[in-house]
């Protein structure tokens, strides 16, 4: 079983804890400089991409709107081809459905296609603790699952870890959990991947279940779809008797036509390639031609109130490419598990919060986590303004007040550190509402500028220690006005 962020420490500490780790860092900043710069290259070769990013956008947008509409036309045409639809409201019930399931096949192994919702709600955990050994087949999900760690990135979640630790991980691991790594093994790619080729045969010619995500569910037909570029996904779609696959219910698009989209903006914005190499598509189940049983679970936990919140539904577009994740100077610094989530990055900064609250200390970090240079809204191929939704977050938190969650009211309580923000905010609010104070209180932080201190005394040391204060004039901008403007004031009348 891999690792969980449950227990894990706000976004400040964890990510202080990161940025001191050289080997992580340089093993980030290697990663992402050079996905970052192929997908640069292979956007650049698309004369319509601003258009593909709209039409992504409008898709998602007209979908989110209509979701209860779409999600029954999926019901029925999964239905209608032979498949089985479950419904989940949270993780819980979601691990329930999943793993009574698999219990009534009699099997206490699956494999699995990576998925990071059956990784939002600790699918692993909950069927390790009835027995069922779940094993990732994902290069980088196996390196995770081996190493007994956790993912630190949607795409690649074992862009912590080097070619040399792999190799360790390999040698030390598998042989527990199955065919052990080949005598003499070295950290050369070829090498690692024919290790990870073995060891995982064995597990996809003996699996009588397989659990999967979907990166898209077709509402006209019932037609799910996975795109990945190793081949294990199709392996796990098509050998096992049984398939059951969990999927957020944002992920749904009404037509086989919409799927022109995102087939052309996924793979080039997450590994840079025009086409995905393996792209799975099925429907139901058909006669002696894959899995003769199929059940999707649609997963709600958390999405339908995020879809309430007029700024914050955007992140439901997300086709959970990571190129925001690549391009993020904070994710390059701090990495993944300091987001104490599944969905690190600019993305899990605003979506985890919104799927789980914003109640925790952790949860309340995240709108934090950016430095709002909004490098991140010019790669997403579904125009998600995620410096937008981070400062509405960050305001709802320093707000406190109610959301509804899972159907009943929270009151969000601010996070420590919090309340100095909240009343300087109520400071600030205060003198911007009282011309006349605001005047006196420029008046007399000019004069006394000489004394300013140049760093900021109690909790604000922190802030200044790595900023330069703003100078105060030695006048007021008012006052320079009306002197050079012959007594006017900036709205033009006489003082
Ligand atoms: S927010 Fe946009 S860039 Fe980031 S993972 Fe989602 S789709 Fe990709």
């Amino acid at each position: 079983m891999s690792g969980t962020f449950v227990g894990m420490p706000a976004f400040p500490e964890a990510a202080r804890e990161a940025v001191r780790n050289t080997t992580l860092r340089a093993n980030l900043r290697h990663a992402t400089h050079t996905i970052r710069d192929k997908r640069a290259r292979a956007v650049a070769e698309l004369d319509d991409w601003a258009s593909l990013r709209e039409a992504g956008k409008q898709i998602k947008d007209h979908t989110l709107r209509n979701l209860e509409h779409y999600l029954l036309q999926l019901e029925e045409s999964v239905t209608a081809a032979g498949g089985t639809v479950h419904w989940a409201g949270d993780a819980d019930e979601a691990n329930r459905i999943v793993t009574d399931l698999v219990k009534a096949t009699g099997e206490s192994e699956v494999v699995k296609v990576k998925s990071m919702a059956t990784q939002e709600i600790g699918l692993n955990e909950a069927l390790e603790a009835e027995g069922i050994h779940a094993y990732e087949t994902d290069l980088a999900e196996l390196i995770v699952q081996l190493g007994k760690d956790r993912p630190s990135h949607i795409l690649v979640p074992a862009i912590h870890r080097n070619r040399g630790e792999i190799r360790d991980i390999f040698e030390k691991e598998m042989g527990s959990w199955g065919r052990p790594a080949p005598e003499g093994l070295t950290d050369t790619p070829a090498e690692l991947a024919e290790a990870a080729r073995l060891h995982l045969r064995e597990k996809f010619l003996r699996a009588k279940v397989g659990i999967s995500g979907a990166n898209f569910m077709v509402a006209e037909t019932g037609t799910l779809v996975v795109v990945e570029s190793e081949g294990n996904g199709r392996m796990c779609l098509t050998l096992p008797e049984t398939l059951i696959s969990v999927v957020g219910i944002e992920k749904i698009v009404p037509t086989w036509r919409d799927l022109e989209v995102f087939l052309q903006t996924l793979p080039r914005s997450s590994t840079a390639e025009r086409m995905n190499p393996y792209t799975s598509t099925w429907t139901g189940t058909a006669r002696e031609d894959g899995p003769s049983t199929f059940h999707l679970v649609l997963l709600d936990n958390g999405r339908t109130d995020t879809l309430a919140d007029e700024v914050g539904r955007q992140a439901l577009r997300c086709i959970r490419c990571s190129a925001c994740l690549n391009v993020c100077p904070v994710y390059e610094r701090a990495g993944g598990h300091a987001y104490g989530s599944v969905y690190p990055g600019p993305i899990g900064a605003i979506l985890s919060p919104q799927l789980r609250g914003t109640q925790s200390e952790i949860d309340a970090s995240l709108p934090y986590a950016s430095s709002l240079c909004g490098a991140c809204y010019e790669v997403c191929p579904v125009a998600i303004d995620i410096p937008e939704v981070l400062v509405h977050l960050r305001e709802r938190v320093v707000q406190g007040g109610e959301v509804t969650r899972h159907g009943t009211k929270v009151t969000l309580r601010p996070a420590k550190g919090h309340a100095a923000e909240r009343a300087a905010m109520r400071a600030a609010g205060w003198a911007f509402g009282r011309p006349a104070a605001l005047r006196t209180g420029q008046r007399l932080a000019s004069g006394t500028r000489r004394i300013h201190p140049r760093t900021l005394p109690g909790p604000g040391r922190a802030w200044s220690a790595t900023r330069d204060l703003p100078k105060v004039p030695a006048e007021p901008f008012r006052d320079w006005w009306r002197r050079t403007n012959g007594g006017q004031t900036e709205k033009g009348g006489k003082k």
